[in-house]
């Protein structure tokens, strides 16, 4: 059996993940930092279903959690074979209004966060000549997005590490790729108001908010046979957002 790690499972995306992933016969590892009670719930209800599911905490932007977390991972399913780095956070402001913190932040966790547990999941790949890498960006990250540099800067990272990643995990055998969202409807666009989320609902050429399900079956593609040959790709998921 296939074990995949989704960091952010606490999350409306990651959740969407680990249930489908979950249904497709793979054991979970399902990483949160905060979100305790909701990871350990969406686990109770997968293991209820019948499917195999564990939650397992990192702040992903600390090394020494990340690798405390692989090696529990390693104990209870063994290594894993699938990664998907989706834990992230987001913030607006006004360019001129982010601190140094704020800043050094956004980058520890998305992109910190997206090396720590690439640099903890390779060797097992590398030994086994297989695995699958999916990196969650946005498609903020492609285009920029106002009052959202750090959050767009440290997205368009994801997809440079993606990329040079790819070239030097291809001989390994080893595929690395990006799913970028466009606007989804879970927990990170709260702070967003109503006519907020209409104007960027009608900029959506679908007309629609994305779905966290509509997400993970993009992230599913990637980490399947049916994608063996594509590598360090950005798969945008955004109904036509960016075009
Ligand atoms: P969400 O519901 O807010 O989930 C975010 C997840 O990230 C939570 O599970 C949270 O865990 C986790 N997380 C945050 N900081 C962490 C840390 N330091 N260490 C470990 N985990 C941490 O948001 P979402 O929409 O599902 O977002 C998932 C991913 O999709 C993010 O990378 C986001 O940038 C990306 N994305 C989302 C959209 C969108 O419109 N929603 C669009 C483009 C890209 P805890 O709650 O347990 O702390």
């Amino acid at each position: 059996m296939k074990t995949v790690l989704i960091t952010g499972a606490s999350g409306g995306i990651g959740q969407a993940a680990a249930r489908l992933f979950a249904q497709n016969g793979y054991q979970v590892a399902a990483g949160y930092c905060h979100g305790a009670d909701r990871a350990q719930a969406l686990c109770a209800a997968l293991r209820k279903e019948g499917f195999s599911a564990e939650p397992f905490y990192a702040d992903v932007s600390s090394e020494v959690d990340v690798r405390e977390m692989f090696r529990s991972i390693a104990q209870t399913f063994g290594g894993v074979d699938v990664l998907v780095n989706n834990a992230g956070i987001a913030g607006q402001k006004l360019f001129t209004d982010i601190t140094d913190a704020e800043f050094e932040q956004m980058f520890a966790v998305n992109v910190g966060g997206v090396f720590h547990c690439c640099r903890e999941a390779i060797p097992y790949m590398v030994r086994r000549q297989c695995g699958k890498i999916i990196n969650i960006s946005s498609v903020w990250g492609v285009s920029g997005a106002s009052c959202e540099v750090h959050y767009s800067a440290s997205k368009a990272a994801v997809i440079g590490l993606t990329k040079a990643l790819a070239k030097e995990l291809g001989p390994s055998k080893i595929c690395v790729n990006c799913v970028a969202p466009g606007v989804i409807d879970t927990p990170m666009n709260a702070c967003f108001d109503e006519q907020t989320m209409h104007t960027l609902t009608e900029d959506t050429p679908l007309m629609r908010l994305g779905t966290p399900e509509d997400v993970a079956q993009a992230i599913f593609f990637l980490a399947s046979a049916a994608a063996d040959f594509i590598t360090g790709q950005v798969l945008c998921t955004d109904g036509g957002f960016i075009v």
